[in-house]
Order: structure tokens, then sequence, then C-alpha cells
């Protein structure tokens, strides 16, 4: 069936022809980044531990609840605006490019036929309402297109609670940002399973991390974190900010 789906983007080509997601010039009906972009990206490798996903490993000094993690380029020049295209709508093509990534990835590694169920960090229900739109679930879809295996987007869901918070200390906001996930699926969908759980940045690992304590909690064996991209080592000041966005966002 797959011509079919070729014949029509082919078709759709023809009348909206087909951009790159990260510089927006025109690219092929079957491309899904252009080439230059494409030499742009700085891919991490094997770079890091595939425990806690981090190039510094923290898994001796913090309790980690995923139980494995892995990402594909760091967070800088084209990779940043492909995340950054992507949180604003117009970069699907850029989160299918990394999903046929990650499919390939779980494949290399044994485990696809391990995974259970394919879910996302939540944004807020406030964000949701007011966009419709969860960047990390358009990757957690594409995975679920190319693999096969379920996705469900209703297993976690993100409180508005942190939002105000200027005046607390940081062991204050860590404390709220802990509580901001909660699980809302029905507890049989993970109990005794192995979930993916999809994001499209690791910075400090600490949102990943939640979401997975509540996985847990909820009964999950296994969670194994998939992000796209991550903050490169030595770049304090980006990965401050983007801690700071990430954890409270
Ligand atoms: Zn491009
Ligand atoms: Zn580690």
């Amino acid at each position: 069936m797959k011509w079919i789906y070729n014949v029509e983007a082919f078709l759709l080509d023809i009348f909206f022809p087909n951009k790159c997601p990260v510089c927006d010039k025109d690219i092929g009906y079957d491309e899904l980044i252009c080439r230059e972009c494409e030499k742009e990206l700085e891919f991490v490798g094997d770079n890091y531990c595939p425990r806690c996903g981090k190039t510094e490993c923290i898994c001796q000094k913090e309790e980690i609840y995923y139980d494995r993690c892995f990402s594909f380029i760091y967070y800088k020049d084209a990779g940043k605006n492909g995340v950054l295209a992507l949180k604003e709508r117009h970069g699907t093509g850029f989160a299918e490019y990394f999903a046929i990534k990650a499919v390939e990835y779980l494949k290399e590694n044994e485990l696809s036929n391990k995974i259970d169920v394919i879910t996302s960090v939540p944004v807020t229900k406030r964000k949701m309402r007011e966009t419709g739109y969860n960047h990390a679930h358009i990757y957690a879809k594409m995975i679920h297109r190319h693999s096969g295996i379920p996705v469900n987007g209703k297993l976690l869901i993100k409180t508005d609670k942190t939002l105000v918070q200027h005046e607390l200390s940081a062991a204050e906001r860590k404390q709220r940002a802990s509580k901001a996930f909660r699980f809302i699926g029905d507890e049989c969908l993970v109990r005794g399973k192995t979930v993916l759980l999809c994001d499209d940045i690791i910075t400090t690992g600490s949102t990943l991390n939640y979401c997975a304590k509540v996985l847990k909690q909820a009964g999950a064996e296994n969670v194994i974190c998939c992000t796209i991209a991550m903050t490169q080592l030595g770049d304090g000041k980006d990965i401050k900010k983007n801690a700071d966005v990430l954890a409270y966002k």
C-alpha cells in the first residue's frame, strides 16, 4: 500500500510544494529534510551513557527511573532549528526523519518486539486547549507509523501548577515540577509492560525522569526514553536556559 501513499504525496507536491522543515527550501515530494540541512546535523553516535542518556553520566548521582535513553543529534545549528520548527507546528518532516532512525535503533538493539506501547511527554492541558498540539506526540505518532507499535497519548497529563513560581527557591520549584505529571490512563495499559517515552529533547533529563517515575508507579515494568536531540556538554548557558524552559514548560 506504500505506493498509494507515494502517489498521494507526489500529487500533493504539485499543488503544495514540499518544504524543508528546517530552512523552508523546496524539497522533493519523497524527502523529509534538504541535503544541506541533513549535512549540518551533528550526530551524537554512542558518545553518551545508554542508561541515563547523558554525555556526562548521572546514574550514580541521581535516582533514574527510566531504564534506557537514546538520542540522535546535538541541539545546535540545523538540529536546533528543526526542533524549534517541530515546536512551532511545521516540523513534522523533521520528526518523521528521526522516527525512522528511532525504529532502526530499536531493531538494531533488539527492542522492537519488547515495546508494548509508545507515549510522549505531555504538555499542559491549557497549552493543549490553546494550540491543540503536542510536538513530542507528533514524534511518538511517527514512530508508531513506521513501526506499527501501538501509540497512546492519553497516559500522562501535565498540570498547570508550575506556572507561577518566580518567588520559589530552586528546591521548591523542583518539588513542584516533580508533581506536575500524573498518570491518567488505564493502569492495565502499562502494568508489567515496556513503554517507549518520547520527547523532542533531553537537557537535564528531569522531565523524562518525572514521567518515567509516574509510569513506573502505575505499574510499567520498563521505560525506554527516546528523544531527537540533546543539549551539548559545555554549552552551559544554553543548558541552563533550556533546563528552565523544559522543566517548567
Ligand atoms: Zn533545509
Ligand atoms: Zn548514566
